[in-house]
């Protein structure tokens, strides 16, 4: 298959917004709803960087568009369509890319989004992915990073650390004791959820938010940054699964690990202390938990985590990428 026949083939189908033009034409034409602002943002994925090689190629194409709409999410923005840039391995096979595009065409449908266009060449090194996501919110209305106040409160969603576990079990250093377990954490590492109708629910309630990738520390430091704010995290009230849970009793992990792991793709925000109501029924609405885990007071950018009110050492907070 040459490059015309692959994106004829691939990435045609899924080109299924008029302005894509089929991916025929040499760009795309594109325009924001009436009274709507445009959302743009772009991550990139390597083989044996962000992924593991001989991850399923469909889920290495979802996790690709999910950590953008998890981006997306945290500006509390809607998903509306991507442009692709892809560099396959030479010896990539056609199954391979027919699999790739499998996981797009079912992440299209889950998350109601099309390909608008992109690139695809071959390259001597490793697979290397490239996804532009665009989303749309009513004009004026972005959740930034910089909105956090002292005396908000500050919350995440879902639970935090199944990432970090799920990448420990694939690198073969962690063995769940509870098979079931095993399922849950390969799900969370691979296929994490964008918490995409929280996002939009929190526009107007939420001063501030982030969605969590390189750890849960280092992400509330980028929004104690952003805001010129402390933020204190109080360390025993960060939402665990049961199979995290699990992990830290067997003494396979350590809490510190869990908070600073990252690839959580959950939302970490904040909102004045009087908005416990709306968050509550916002997270009820968008079907997802939100726990409150910290408080932000005045301070220069700095996050103080306590572990049952006593300080926490932790050594690095988060994934860094040089
Ligand atoms: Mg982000």
């Amino acid at each position: 298959m040459n490059e015309f026949e692959l994106i004829a083939d691939l990435f045609a189908p899924l080109a299924t917004t008029p302005g894509a033009f089929g991916l025929k034409d040499d760009a795309a034409v594109f325009r924001a709803p009436e009274g709507f602002e445009t959302v743009i943002t772009k991550d990139v994925m390597i083989e044996g960087v962000h992924y593991l090689s001989g991850t399923n190629p469909a889920r290495v194409a979802q996790k690709l568009l999910r950590v953008n709409l998890s981006d997306l999410a945290a500006m509390g923005a809607e998903p509306q369509s991507y442009l692709l840039g892809c560099q396959f391995r030479e010896d990539v096979s056609q199954n391979w890319l027919h699999e790739f595009a499998q996981g797009l065409t079912e992440d299209q449908t889950t998350f109601g989004i099309s390909l608008l266009g992109g690139d695809t060449t071959k390259t001597p090194g490793p697979n290397a992915f490239s996804l532009t996501a665009i989303g749309a919110l009513p004009q004026g209305t972005a959740i930034r990073r910089s909105g956090v106040q002292p005396g908000d409160e500050i919350w995440v969603s879902g639970t935090i650390g199944d990432g970090a576990m799920g990448l420990m079990m694939a690198k073969g250093e962690y063995t769940p004791k509870d098979a079931s377990d095993a399922p849950f954490l390969k799900d969370c590492l691979e296929l994490p959820t964008p918490r995409i109708g929280l996002g939009q629910r929190l526009r107007g309630i939420a001063s501030a938010a982030i969605d969590v990738s390189d750890g849960l520390i280092a992400d509330l430091g980028h929004l104690a940054r952003a805001s010129g704010v402390g933020l204190t995290l109080a360390a025993d009230a960060v939402p665990l699964s049961d199979p995290c849970r699990r992990a830290l009793a067997e003494g396979a992990s350590d809490l510190a690990t869990l908070l600073t792991g990252g690839d959580d793709y959950e939302l970490a925000f904040s909102a004045p202390a009087g908005s416990r109501d709306g968050l509550l029924s916002a997270a009820d609405d968008a079907h997802v938990a939100i726990t409150l885990v910290g408080l932000a007071s005045d301070g220069e950018g700095t996050v103080r985590v306590l572990n049952e009110g006593q300080p926490m050492a932790v050594s690095q907070s988060g994934y860094r990428h040089f």
